[in-house]
């Protein structure tokens, strides 16, 4: 992997544990704006009551997010996984 991949934000969480006021306010557009590879999660299930799809729905909802910056998370967590690099790269880039 020729990039570092860090995550982005934990966005119901970020809002839950005070980091940011809102999802509204998470900066995490200015981050992959700026070019950083990041994923985003869900940090804890069971206390903020998301799941990773909930998650990426209120960046839909919140912050105009499209199928272009879901992609672009989903390409990098699946970069950032620990299983076996060939065969994680050959599910979505041959
Ligand atoms: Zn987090």
């Amino acid at each position: 992997m020729g990039f570092v991949i860090l995550s982005l934000g934990c966005p119901t969480s970020n809002v839950h544990t005070g980091l940011f006021s809102s999802i509204a306010a998470h900066p995490v557009n200015a981050l992959l704006e700026v070019g950083m590879k990041g994923t985003i999660n869900t940090d804890n299930r069971l206390m903020s009551g998301v799941s990773q799809t909930s998650e990426l729905l209120a960046l839909v909802e919140h912050l105009n997010w499209g199928w272009k910056q879901i992609a672009a998370v989903t390409l990098n967590a699946i970069d950032a996984g620990f299983g076996d690099e060939s065969r994680r790269r050959s599910r979505y880039r041959g």
